[in-house]
C-alpha cells in the first residue's frame, strides 16, 4: 500500500466504530469472495494455519491486500496459530464410552478395538494424575488415574461418543512455558515472510509465552503484533499480566468454555474488555457469535444480543469464524453483523466507561485533554499523526464516540489500527502538517465540510514514537 487515495463513500457519522474481523476458509477461498467480505465490514481478515497450506495462505494474502488497496481501505492480516491443539488421532467409526469405564491414549499409535486411543501429541509428558482430559469439546469428560509407559489411563465421567480427531482440552494441565510447537515454529517462520500483521497465540498460559513469540519475531525480522488468545484456564488467572505483556486480545470462547466453565465465560470477556480499555490494548469477541448463520441466513435473537452486548461493553472487535470460513451464508454473517453494530452504536445513550486508575503518562495525558477538547466543542472527528499508532490506541481506549483519524507513514500500522475502536487511517508521508494536509483533503473530497471542527494531535518531531506535544482546534473552510 502506498498512500490511501480513496475518500470514504459514507459521512464520517455512519461508520462502524466496532470493527469486524472474518475468517477466511473453503467458503470464502477466492478473491471475489474476500474482496466482498471487506466491501461489506470487514476489517479484519483470520488465516486459521489448523488449516490449509502455505502456498494457499500466500495467495489469500495478496488476495486480501490487492482488494484492501481497490477499495482504499486498510485491512489487518491476522495469522492465527494452532497452539497446542490436541487432538485424539485416526481410528474407523466412532468409540462408544460409558461412565467410569477405564479409557487409555498413546500418541501417535495404530488403534486397535479395546487398546489405547491415538492421540496427535504426546501427552504422557505433560499431564498427571487427577488432572482432567476433555475429549470432542468437552463432550466426553475424563480423569486421569495413571500415566505409565507412555500411555494415560483414564476414567470417563459420563456416557459418549468419540470420532476420530475431535479436540482434547487439558484444563489443568501444566505446559511448562512449552506452547509454542514445531508447527507453530514453522508457521511463525513463514508468517515472516509475508505481509502479516499480526499473530495470534493459541492456548497461552502466561505472559512469558508472550514474550517468547515477540522475541521470535524479533529474531525474524517480522513487525507483527502479538495477540494472546485466551482460552485456558491458566491464562484466566493471570490475565491481567497477560493483556499487558499482548499487543492485543482475543476472548477465545470456544475453547474457553470448555476449559473453564461456560457460565464463567461472560464474566471473563467482561474482564478482559475491561483490561484492554485499561491498557489501551485492542480486544476481540470470539466464536460462535453468529453461528447458526452458518446454516440459516438469519441469526438468531441470542446471537443478535450477544454481537450488541460486545458493543455495549466496548470491545474493539467482534469476529466471524465458521460463518465466514465454511457456512452458507458468509456474505449475509457480515452484513448482519454490520447491522447490530451500526444499531447498537447508533441507539443507545450508552457510553462505556471503565473504572480505570489515572494513568498520568504525557502520552496518556494528551490523549485525555485531546478526548475531552474534541468532545466539549463537538467536533467531527479527531485526528492523530501516529507512526507506531500508540497515539491512535491511546484515545480510542478512550472509548470516545467520535471518528478517530490516523495519519501514518507506515502501511503496517495504518492495517494494525484497522481493527481498533473508531480508527480509519490512512497512509501519508511523515511531514510537519501532515494532519493538517489529511483535513483539507478530506474537505476537498468532501467527507468534512466547511465549518467542521476537527481537533488533531500532532508531534514536533512527525515519526518519532512518543513526542505528541501539540494539540490543535482547525475550523474547516
Ligand atoms: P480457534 O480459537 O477457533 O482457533 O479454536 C477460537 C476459540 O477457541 O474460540
Ligand atoms: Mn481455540
Amino acid at each position: 500500500m502506498q498512500q490511501t487515495d480513496s475518500a470514504p463513500r459514507v459521512p464520517l457519522e455512519q461508520f462502524k466504530r466496532t470493527k469486524i474481523i472474518a475468517t477466511v476458509g473453503p467458503a470464502t477461498d477466492s478473491f471475489e469472495a474476500i474482496r466482498q467480505l471487506i466491501e461489506e465490514g470487514t476489517n479484519g481478515i483470520r488465516l486459521n494455519f489448523s488449516h490449509g497450506s502455505h502456498e494457499e495462505r500466500t495467495i489469500q494474502i495478496e488476495w486480501v491486500r490487492k482488494a484492501s488497496e481497490e477499495l482504499g481501505k486498510p485491512v489487518a492480516i491476522i495469522q492465527d496459530l494452532q497452539g497446542p491443539k490436541i487432538r485424539l488421532g485416526d481410528f474407523d467409526g466412532s468409540i462408544d464410552v460409558v461412565t467410569d469405564q477405564d479409557l487409555s491414549f498413546q500418541y501417535g499409535i495404530t488403534y486397535a478395538p479395546g487398546g489405547p486411543i491415538p492421540t496427535q501429541y504426546d501427552l504422557a509428558t505433560k499431564v498427571k494424575v487427577d488432572e482432567r482430559i476433555y475429549l470432542f469439546d468437552g463432550k466426553v469428560k475424563t480423569i486421569v488415574t495413571d500415566v505409565r509407559d507412555g500411555i494415560v489411563y483414564a476414567r470417563a465421567q459420563n456416557n459418549g461418543t468419540l470420532l476420530k480427531r475431535k479436540g482434547m482440552n487439558l484444563p489443568d494441565t501444566d505446559f511448562g512455558g512449552d506452547i509454542i510447537t514445531d508447527k507453530d515454529k514453522a508457521d511463525i517462520e513463514y508468517g515472516a515472510t509475508q505481509d502479516i500483521d499480526y499473530v495470534a497465540l493459541s492456548f497461552v498460559q502466561s505472559a512469558t509465552d508472550i514474550e517468547n513469540l515477540r522475541t521470535m519475531l524479533t529474531e525474524l525480522g517480522s513487525s507483527a503484533k502479538v495477540i494472546a488468545k485466551i482460552e485456558t484456564k491458566a491464562a484466566v488467572d493471570e490475565l491481567d499480566a497477560i493483556v499487558q505483556a499482548a499487543d492485543a486480545v482475543m476472548i477465545a470462547r470456544g475453547d474457553l468454555a470448555v476449559e473453564t466453565p461456560a457460565e464463567s465465560v461472560p464474566v471473563v470477556q467482561r474482564q478482559i474488555v475491561g483490561l484492554g480499555l485499561r491498557y489501551a490494548k485492542p480486544t476481540i469477541v470470539a466464536t460462535q457469535m453468529l453461528m447458526s448463520m452458518t446454516e440459516n441466513p438469519e441469526p438468531s435473537r441470542a446471537e443478535v444480543s450477544d454481537v450488541a452486548t460486545a458493543v455495549f461493553i466496548g470491545a474493539d472487535c467482534v469476529m466471524l469464524s465458521d460463518e465466514t470460513a465454511n457456512g452458507k451464508y458468509p456474505h449475509e454473517a457480515v452484513a448482519t453483523m454490520k447491522r447490530i453494530v451500526l444499531y447498537a452504536e447508533n441507539n443507545t445513550p450508552l457510553k462505556v466507561k471503565y473504572e480505570s486508575h489515572e494513568n498520568h503518562s504525557r502520552q496518556a495525558s494528551i490523549s485525555r485533554a485531546v478526548v475531552r477538547l474534541a468532545e466539549n466543542i463537538a467536533s467531527k472527528a479527531i485526528v492523530a499523526e501516529t507512526r507506531s499508532g500508540a497515539t491512535a490506541l491511546d484515545i480510542a481506549a478512550l472509548r470516545t464516540n467520535m471518528p478517530i483519524i490516523a495519519v501514518t507513514s507506515e502501511a503496517r500500522t495504518a492495517q494494525q489500527l484497522a481493527i481498533c475502536y473508531s480508527v480509519k487511517s490512512y497512509v501519508r508521508p511523515i511531514d510537519a502538517a501532515a494532519a493538517s494536509k489529511l483535513t483539507d483533503w478530506l474537505r476537498q473530497e468532501n467527507v468534512l465540510h466547511a465549518g467542521d471542527v476537527v481537533v488533531s494531535a500532532s508531534g514536533r518531531y512527525p515519526g518519532v514514537v512518543g513526542t505528541t506535544d501539540t494539540i490543535k482546534v482547525r475550523v474547516l473552510e
